[in-house]
């Protein structure tokens, strides 16, 4: 069904996403703000959707996790205790005739690639943006905008452990912003200064680390399948032994093969005993675990899943891309899993007179109470379902003359395009079972 002989491309997909509300340029009337985006109705819908899921089946699915909402802001001896201040830093460069700035480490050859002209010598640049607390603006009164959500998380292990019966093994998980002063940001929602993050810290006994890294590289790698991606743009690159983070025992990526190269979509880290061990000893608080059974005290390992949403947002929606024709006309869709699409179904009276329109709002009245559901009686009935495809809307529901007779309804799959007709009273039930999970492809 797929045209596969026209590839999907960045230009499409940010094309798509303004035309139709998923994302727009932060403060286009003003010129826009460089690589910080604005996520519109149906953007936010999608972004929804990907953490809520991610949520259920990190969190609430499980026994063995917990989640937290940490604040932004925090003290700045978190940030020098974690390493951040010391070394959170990108080797930057600067063009001596076009003063453009990258970073030494993507550079291909030793000029500057827009102009050839002579670069500088590189220097370390500090990712964290600083700002100040209170009314003072001096050294005593910076704070950062935090680079990560694992901070907020270590610095909160005794206060969730106190206040609940876990036992080691267990983790925690954060979704939340976080901000980075990248040096050269780009490629759309890939790399944004403002982003979110899906951390998770898996607390372990050491010992047991490397076992809990391999189980949480297959279970995240399984999940970006479980909701569409296809397994051959998916890989898992470890790193090698100069390209770990300073805290890493370990490190993998899942990479996402996007129309610009293969790219990191998370990180699995074993962090060691790194970041609970420093804290301990800047903070001279005890955060140590004491195990009953074999009373044993120690200093948990961590195993660090740590995704973004944007990223991954970005690597649904271009997966999802598709152009091929449908009932004779040439359309896009989106291929979106049902339970990740912004809007689950729309409802389309045939005429726009004949009772027809009345009897589509109290469907559509009825579905809301269940589903994101959208509503339209503009054009052809083939133009709107173009319409409806093209955001990847799985589901749309046709009221028809027969409609006026008998109460049933067509129902329309966006994938298949077959049609089946069904009572109106079955169709809660009928897109509650199809939503429930990805159909079979
Ligand atoms: P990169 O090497 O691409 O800069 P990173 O290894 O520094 O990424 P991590 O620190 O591992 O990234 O952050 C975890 C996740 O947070 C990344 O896998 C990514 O999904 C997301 N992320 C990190 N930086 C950004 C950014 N600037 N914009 C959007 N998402 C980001």
């Amino acid at each position: 069904m797929s045209t596969a002989a026209r590839p999907v491309t960045m230009e499409k997909i940010a094309s798509l996403c303004k035309r139709r509300g998923f994302v727009y340029q932060s403060s286009e009337i003003y010129g826009g703000l460089a690589s910080c985006w604005d996520y519109g109705p149906l953007g936010i819908e999608l972004k929804h959707n990907i953490t809520e899921a991610w949520w259920r089946d990190s969190i609430l699915a499980r026994d063995d996790m917990v989640g937290l909402d940490s604040s932004i802001l925090m003290h700045p001896k978190v940030w020098e205790a974690s390493g951040h201040v010391e070394g959170f830093t990108d080797p930057l460069v600067d063009c001596k005739a076009c003063k453009q700035r990258f970073r030494a480490d993507q550079l291909a050859g030793d000029r500057c690639p827009e102009c050839g002209g002579e670069l500088t010598d590189a220097r370390q640049f500090n990712l964290m943006f600083r700002t100040f607390m209170g009314p003072v603006e001096d050294t005593a009164s910076t704070v950062y905008l935090r680079p990560e959500t694992a901070q907020g998380i270590f610095v909160n292990f005794q206060n969730v452990l106190n206040s609940s019966r876990l036992k080691v093994p267990f983790g925690i998980g954060q979704v939340g912003k976080s901000f980075r002063n990248e040096i050269t940001p780009g490629n759309f929602l890939f790399r944004t200064r403002e982003f979110e993050q899906m951390e998770i810290e898996f607390f372990v006994k050491p010992g047991e680390d490397r076992t809990w890294h391999e189980y949480w590289k297959t279970e995240r790698f399984a999940w970006y399948q479980r909701y569409g991606i296809r397994r051959e743009r998916l890989r898992l690159r470890e790193h090698g032994p100069d390209e770990l983070a300073h805290y890493a025992k370990g490190c993998a990526d899942i990479e996402y093969e996007f129309p610009f190269g293969w790219s990191e979509l998370e990180g699995i880290a074993n962090r060691g005993d790194f970041d609970l061990r420093r804290h301990a000893e800047t903070s001279g608080k005890d955060l140590s675990y004491f195990d009953e059974e074999t009373r044993e005290r120690f200093i948990p390992y961590v195993i660090e899943p740590s995704a973004g949403v944007g990223r991954p947002l970005l690597a649904f929606l271009v997966d999802a891309y598709d152009e091929d024709v449908a009932e004779g006309e040439e359309r896009v869709v989106l291929r979106l899993d049902p339970r990740l699409a912004p809007i689950k179904a729309a409802v389309f009276p045939l005429l726009r007179k004949a009772g027809h329109p009345e009897k589509a709002f109290a469907i559509r009245d009825l579905l809301k109470q269940h589903f994101a559901v959208a509503y339209d009686q503009a054009g052809s009935i083939g133009r709107r379902y173009r319409r409806q495809d093209e955001v990847g809307t799985p589901f749309g529901i046709t009221v028809d003359h027969q409609t006026m007779q008998d109460d049933t309804v067509t129902l329309r799959d966006r994938d298949t395009m077959q049609q089946i007709r069904l009572p109106v009273e079955r169709l809660v039930v009928e897109l509650q079972a199809r939503l429930a999970a990805r159909p079979a492809a």
